[in-house]
């Protein structure tokens, strides 16, 4: 006799982790390419003498920081080990068996992952150029859905829509269905006419916004994410469905320096260069006739498809990265994502893409 698992994890998609290789220059899973900053690493370490004590399950002195620095209440507020986390607490929270949790595709992908695990059923849009399909998304609504995830920008195309797009699916989205607007990349939107997920709250009582201290923040071995929702009530159900003591006493006082004047300060400089390379790459790659969307997040994407009109194979590219030291996230017949990163490490990519081309 085997133990019996359910039957669902036969049909759970692997999560694919960018990978890494000793020596290979990662570009692959969207990190900040810098270091946490000297006195964040200072107070880790510091708050690593108390490591025989359990975390502040409820992250209270984040929690307030965050609060305060939005100017929101912090019953809005829940923390996660990494918003991904939260992604799955809220699946939990609101969707199960013959639920229907509905996003775009290609999307995040741990969005059918955390829907699959609460038992509820995935439904997928497909993008339309490269970006979400409001429109269709909102028609794909049944009286099943519990929950949709819009992913502005989107993982993996960093394609953002815009703030009139979203504010017109909003009104469509009956209101006794979550909208989880993932802004894990917000800090990297330059595009004014994409909204702040946030000022949108005090309009729809069904959304929440997640962010994360992994991308801009540079803390993505911390693991802290945070979702912030309009009605109190969803923020509380989050904190229900998430596994005591997740956001470690460590992270809450890293995260918590991170957003001190100073931190804040030279976070925004290392964001602000990570754009402007962005910018760079962009136009280097068109240059060369690759097809690239505009990204508003920190990393860029090559969609397969006829090398004439700017398309790639995503395998046979990523494959001749990775043999000049260079790995990127390939999804198979789909595409390749990029990540921004230092100027050195994005000419090492550029010369790649320029033979690749060849
Ligand atoms: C990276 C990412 C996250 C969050 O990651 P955590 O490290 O779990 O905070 C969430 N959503 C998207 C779309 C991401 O790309």
């Amino acid at each position: 006799m085997t133990v019996r698992f359910r039957p669902v994890l036969d049909a759970l998609p692997a999560y694919v982790p960018g990978r890494s290789s000793p020596g290979a220059t990662k570009l692959a899973s969207n990190e900040n390419p810098y270091p946490p900053l000297p006195h964040v690493i200072e107070r880790i370490t510091e708050a690593a003498a108390g490591l025989n004590r359990y975390p502040d399950t409820n992250s209270t002195a984040l929690t307030q920081a965050l609060a305060e620095k939005y100017g929101v209440r912090p019953e809005q507020l829940a923390l996660g080990c990494g918003s991904v986390s939260l992604c799955q607490q809220l699946v939990l929270a609101t969707a199960g068996e013959g639920d229907e949790v509905l996003f775009a595709w290609r999307s995040f992908e741990a969005y059918p992952i955390v829907t699959l695990i609460g038992g509820a059923t995935p439904v997928q849009v497909p993008l339309r150029e490269q970006t979400h399909d409001l429109a269709a998304m909102a028609e794909a609504i049944t009286e099943r859905t519990r929950l949709i995830f819009v992913c502005n920008p989107n993982n993996p195309t960093g394609t953002a829509v815009a703030g009139a797009e979203l504010v017109e699916f909003l009104d469509r989205v009956p209101r006794d269905v979550l909208v989880v607007l993932d802004e894990a990349y917000r800090e990297f939107v330059t595009d004014e006419s994409v909204v702040d997920g946030l000022t949108l709250l005090p309009r729809y009582q069904n959304l929440i916004v997640l962010r994360t201290f992994s991308k801009a923040y540079g803390l993505a071995g911390m693991r802290v994410g945070y979702g912030i929702a309009a009605d109190p009530a969803v923020a509380m159900a989050a904190r229900q469905t998430q596994t005591p003591f997740t956001v470690t006493s460590v992270a809450q006082v890293a995260a918590l320096a991170s957003l001190d004047e100073l931190a804040e300060k030279q976070l925004a400089e290392r964001v602000a260069e990570l754009v402007g390379e962005r910018r760079r790459l962009t136009d280097a790659l068109r240059e060369l006739g690759y097809a690239v969307p505009e990204s508003q997040a920190n990393f860029v994407w090559l969609a397969d498809g006829d090398p004439a009109a700017g398309g790639i194979d995503a395998v046979t590219f990523a494959a001749g990265c990775e043999q000049r030291g260079l790995l990127v996230r390939a999804f198979a017949g789909s595409g390749v994502r990029i990540t921004v990163s230092t100027t050195a490490e994005n000419d090492a990519l550029l010369a790649a893409a320029r033979e690749l081309r060849g």
